[in-house]
Order: structure tokens, then sequence, then C-alpha cells
């Protein structure tokens, strides 16, 4: 009830068809530890992708919800930065045990609002605690370094908060990735405003409020919402000090050069294009099951997703079988029990998907899998796609170029191990891949020599836990701090060094020295 009010005063649409409901349910801004309805005129559709049925109206948040929302972040960073590290933590501490009390009302949120299964979004949540978790443990992460440099002189460095910090979230976690970025951005003493994705915010309106029951102040943690108007306020205003975004390259790019122009510090993770390499020396049951969960999970929408397989030598003959593999995925509701594959997020993304599917074809692949008209029975006007498989496929088509971000796995061949990564180096992507073999030498080879920033050996989908961080690299990333671990706690946080000079004694002191100081 909190999150969502009844708005009999129907507001202007931007998109889709007239709403014909009396009464449709609004996504408040969360500002100053209040859920308020937004007094704008522009409203975003929010429909349950399985279904097409009105979820929420989001608002396009004002330029005076926005500057409230900042207002408040500014003020409580002058006492949220003075607690003490260890009462940030235990703060932490009551929020991940808040999240595992509601891990199946955030998870079921996800499925009405995204489209991925129960079980998928369950994972999503539990992602996003890990980090919390991480948050929990900070401590020992924010520690200083400390030198005697001279007699009677040390020096030392400790780390403190940037003040008001900014998140612009992606669609496709709508748990996990608002939860890189507050948790860690809240425990190292800053304040932040977030932007959750406007396709789908009612996960992170849920841990807004999770996180004020767990005692985060008023003010500190503010959640606004829209698109590109609000991202280009983030990216200007002069008291937001950073800027975490996840999302896709266009978004990013933009938010990167505009953000560091405005001279914040921006970490953006982009889009990817993972591939996964078959060797024939691969246990083949666990291999080709492990690459159509990675492919099709999720529907494809994930930023890890294992979208290409290079299938090395021999390795090409267990395609026919990867099919079926495929073929026995259920496509469905994510409330429906055992769906393996939900909808895609939009009708335009469903269209878009498509499209690249027949690119393939025209281009001269070899369609073996069409999951295109798939319409699961109950919910035949959902965005669904079924699994795709597309081979003979090479590194000048669209459907290799493009990010696809749906059920679409396409595969090229190669003779060797060498050839696979050099396909691989060749791709302006460098988030993930995976090499499935039985050999060790190979298995080194491909860790050293693959040019990606995150590698699964029989791993399909090599996203490491928050001790590390999330480590993308090449086209799939701008900025160098990573998300969460060491790097993430690093991007919120400034290095102070302090040299402190305590003489026993001021009688040595004759004469001021000009020279520049030495250390003896
Ligand atoms: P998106 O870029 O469309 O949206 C992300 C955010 O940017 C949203 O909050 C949106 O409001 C905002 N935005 C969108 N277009 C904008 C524009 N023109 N100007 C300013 N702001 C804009 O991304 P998405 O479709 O929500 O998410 C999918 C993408 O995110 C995929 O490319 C996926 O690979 C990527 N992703 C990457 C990672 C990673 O860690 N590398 C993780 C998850 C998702």
């Amino acid at each position: 009830p909190y999150l969502r009010a009844f708005s009999t005063n129907l507001p202007v649409l931007q998109q889709a068809a007239p709403v014909t409901q009396a009464k449709v349910a609004t996504t408040k801004n969360f500002i100053n530890g209040e859920f308020v309805e937004s007094s704008t005129d522009k409203w975003i559709e929010l429909r349950n992708p399985a279904t097409q049925e009105l979820v929420t109206l989001v608002p396009e948040t004002t330029r005076e919800e926005l500057d409230a929302a900042t207002d408040a972040a500014a003020s409580a960073f002058k006492q949220w930065s003075q607690t003490s590290v260890l009462s940030r933590q235990r703060i932490m501490l009551d929020l991940q045990y808040l999240i595992k009390q509601n891990h199946d009302r955030i998870a079921e949120n996800i499925v009405e609002e995204q489209g991925k299964t129960f079980i998928d979004a369950k994972g999503d949540v539990f992602r996003g605690l890990q980090v919390v978790e991480q948050a929990c443990s900070l401590t020992s992460l924010l520690m200083g370094e400390k030198l005697t440099v001279a007699k009677d002189m040390e020096t030392y460095t400790f780390r403190e908060p940037l003040g008001v910090t900014a998140g612009i979230c992606p669609f496709n976690f709508p748990a996990m990735i608002p939860l890189w970025m507050f948790p860690l951005a809240l425990a190292t003493g800053n304040t932040m405003v977030l932007k959750p994705s406007e396709r789908d915010p009612g996960a992170t309106m849920l841990l807004a409020q999770l996180a004020a029951e767990a005692g985060v102040p008023k003010g500190v943690l503010n959640v606004v919402h829209g698109s590109v108007d609000t991202v280009n306020y983030i990216c200007d205003e002069p008291r937001i000090k950073a800027i975490s975004f996840v999302g896709s390259d266009h978004a990013g790019k933009h938010i990167y050069d505009r953000g560091s122009l405005n001279g914040k510090r921006v970490q953006a993770n982009l889009g990817a294009k993972n591939h996964g390499v078959i060797l024939p020396d691969a246990s083949k049951q666990s291999t080709l099951n492990a690459i159509a969960g990675a492919a099709f999970g999720a529907a494809g929408q994930r930023c890890m997703a294992l979208s290409t397989a290079i299938f090395v030598g021999e390795a090409q003959e267990w395609i026919p079988e990867l099919i079926e593999r495929a073929k026995a995925l259920k496509v469905s509701y994510g409330m429906e029990p055992d769906t393996d594959v939900g909808p895609l997020i939009t009708v335009q993304a469903k269209e878009r998907v498509e499209r690249l599917i027949q690119s393939g074809v025209d281009q001269g692949a070899k369609l073996l899998l069409d999951g295109r008209g798939y319409k699961p029975q109950g919910y035949e006007n959902g965005n669904f796609v079924g699994p795709t498989i597309i081979s003979d496929v090479t590194t000048n088509m669209e459907c290799y170029k493009e990010e696809i971000f749906g059920p679409v796995l396409v595969c090229l061949k190669a003779e060797t191990l060498d050839d696979a990564i050099e396909i691989i180096n060749n791709n302006p992507y460098g988030n993930g891949t995976a090499v499935f073999t039985n050999s060790g030498p190979n298995a080194r080879k491909f860790q050293y020599e693959v040019d990606a920033g995150q590698v699964g050996i029989n791993v399909p989908i090599p996203v490491p836990v928050p001790p590390f961080s999330f480590t993308g690299s090449r086209g799939s990333i701008l900025g160098d701090l990573n998300f969460y671990g060491k790097t993430g706690v690093q991007f919120y946080t400034k290095l102070k060094t302090v040299t402190s000079l305590w003489k026993e004694s001021d009688a040595d002191h004759t004469r001021s020295s000009v020279a520049m100081p030495t250390m003896h």
C-alpha cells in the first residue's frame, strides 16, 4: 500500500494504448523518507510482459521533485557521513535480514513487472543480497594505511565518502543492480539518489521501504523515476558527485561523457556479447545443459548471457543434441510452475529480437530452431519468443555483431582453440566468456589468452561473488573502478592522506627552513 496509491485523476500517458481502467496504480517517488505521489503530467505505462495488463504508471519525476531529492540527500549527508562505519554496518545487517524475510515478495514483483521466472527472480534478489552482506563486513575494506616516515612523523591514509551519489539502473536485474549500488554507497557514508529502470521500478521501491525499516535515516536514500530528463538532471546536478550506471552502450556512453565532463566520477557497465567455446574433450551432457541454460535463461536478457557458441572441431556434431535441449524448455509466464523461459520486456524488444533473427536468415545463416511466433497457452498476448538457434553464423552478420538480448543462440564454428580465441578477441565487447573442456592446458591457455574480463572454465555465467568485483572489460565498461568488491568500495570513497609531526621538544627549531622538506 505504501508503494502505490490509487489515482482517480488520470494522467497523460506517453506510451501505448489509452488506459481504460477507472483506477490505475501509480509508482511513488521516495524523497526524504516519504513515498510521495509525483505531480507530473507525464507518465509511463508499465505492463506485465506476459499479459499486457497495466500494472502501474511510472512518473517522469519533475525538476522540482528531483531537486527535492538532491536537497534531501545533500542535507542528510552532513549527519550520515559523521556516523561510525560500525553503526552503518548495523543498519546493513538489519537490511540483510529484512531482504531475506521479503525475498519471495520482491521476486513476485519482479516476475510481474520484468517477466523472468520466479526462481530466477529469487536469484536476482539473492545475488544482490550478497552485496548487502559485503556491506555488513565493510570495516576491513575501509581500513587505511600508515607508515612512520621520519622520527616523530607519520603518514596515514583513510577513506572518506564522496557526498551525494547517484545510481541509474537497467531493467534486466530489478533487484540485483540497485543492490550493487546503494548498500555500498550508504555503508561507506554517502547518500544516494537512485533511478531504477522506468520499466520495472517495483523491486527498488520495496528495497527502499526495507531500507527505511532497517533504519536508514530520511534523505539518505531517495528514489526518483523517469527516463532521459531524469538521467540528464543526474549528469548535470553539481551536488551529485558520482554516478553508477548499468545498461546499454548508447545510454552508458552518453552518461559517462556528460557526467565526466561535469567533473563526476562515473562507473558504467555496458552491453555484451559473451562467447562460449566448446572443445570436443568437454563433458558433453553437462556442457550442453550449461549452454542451453545460459543462452535461454532469463529469456537471454542477461548481460552475461552466453549468447554465442563457438563449436571447435568435432564438437560441431553436438549441435543437434543442443536443439533437443532447447526444445525441452518450457516457455510461459514466470509464475507458472516449471517455466524455464519468460517473456521479453516489451513489445518493441520482441520485435527487435525477431528482426535480428530474420537478419541472420537473410544473410545466409541456418535457422535450426525458430522461436518466433510462440504463444504459450493462456498468455497469447505476451512478448514471448521461444528458444532460437542459428548456426553457420559468421562474424560479419548483424546477428553476430549486435547484442540480441533475447533467447537466441548464435553458433559459429572453429577448427582450433586458437581460432576460437581469435574470434572472441576481435569482438569489441569484453564482459564474459567461458570454455568447456576437460583439458587443464587448454583451460589455462584460454584463461590467459582470451581478452574478456570474466572467464568461466566449465562455468557458463562466471559472475563473481562480492568478495571479488564484476570485472567486465573493453567495450563492456567505461570507467576503471568496478562494481562491488574492493573496487566498489574504492568507487564510493576518496583517499585522504595525512602527514603528522609530534615532536617532544621545540628546542631544536632555531631558524626557518625554505628547502623542499625531506624526511630524515
Ligand atoms: P538502457 O540503457 O535502455 O536503460 C538503462 C538506464 O538508462 C535506464 O534507467 C534508462 O532510463 C536510462 N536510459 C535509457 N536510454 C537513455 C538515453 N537515451 N539517455 C539517457 N538515459 C537513458 O538499458 P536496458 O535496456 O534497461 O538494459 C539492458 C542493457 O543493459 C543491455 O545492453 C545489457 O547488456 C546491459 N547490462 C549490462 C550489465 C553489465 O554489468 N555489463 C548488467 C546488466 C545489464
